[in-house]
């Protein structure tokens, strides 16, 4: 699809990845001292720590996942998600925000040019 991805969930799912990667490496380099087992055990250690702690940030994912609020985007009409008051679009990275007070004050601007215009 070749989309560029920067949403604050991208953004956590691509540090997790990275998580396993450096456990996998980690543990990896744990075979080069094979020959005192005990370094070899703080490797693997290590590395499965790496591993545990990205299973954790997916398992955050998954709870930060239900608080994302569903909204289309006004630049590119697609169905994006969106965590927080303001974040990104993931498909055309446009800035979205749920900011009740930005809102408020276009609608207040509108309102008060209709009524301006209403009594001239
Ligand atoms: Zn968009």
């Amino acid at each position: 699809m070749g989309v560029k991805y920067s949403s604050k969930i991208n953004k956590i799912r691509t540090f997790a990845l990275s998580l396993i990667f450096i456990g996998f490496f980690v543990m990896y380099a744990g075979i080069f001292f094979r020959t005192s087992p005990i370094v070899m055990t703080l490797f693997m250690i290590l590395g499965l720590l790496f591993i545990i702690a990205s299973t954790v940030v997916y398992f955050w994912i998954g709870m930060l996942s239900t608080k994302t609020v569903q909204v289309v985007c006004p630049s590119c009409n697609k169905v994006t998600k969106m965590l927080g008051r303001v974040d990104v679009c993931m498909y055309c990275n446009e800035p979205l925000t749920l900011d009740p007070t930005l809102e408020g004050k276009e609608f207040d601007e509108k309102y008060n040019r209709k009524t301006r215009n209403i009594k001239s």
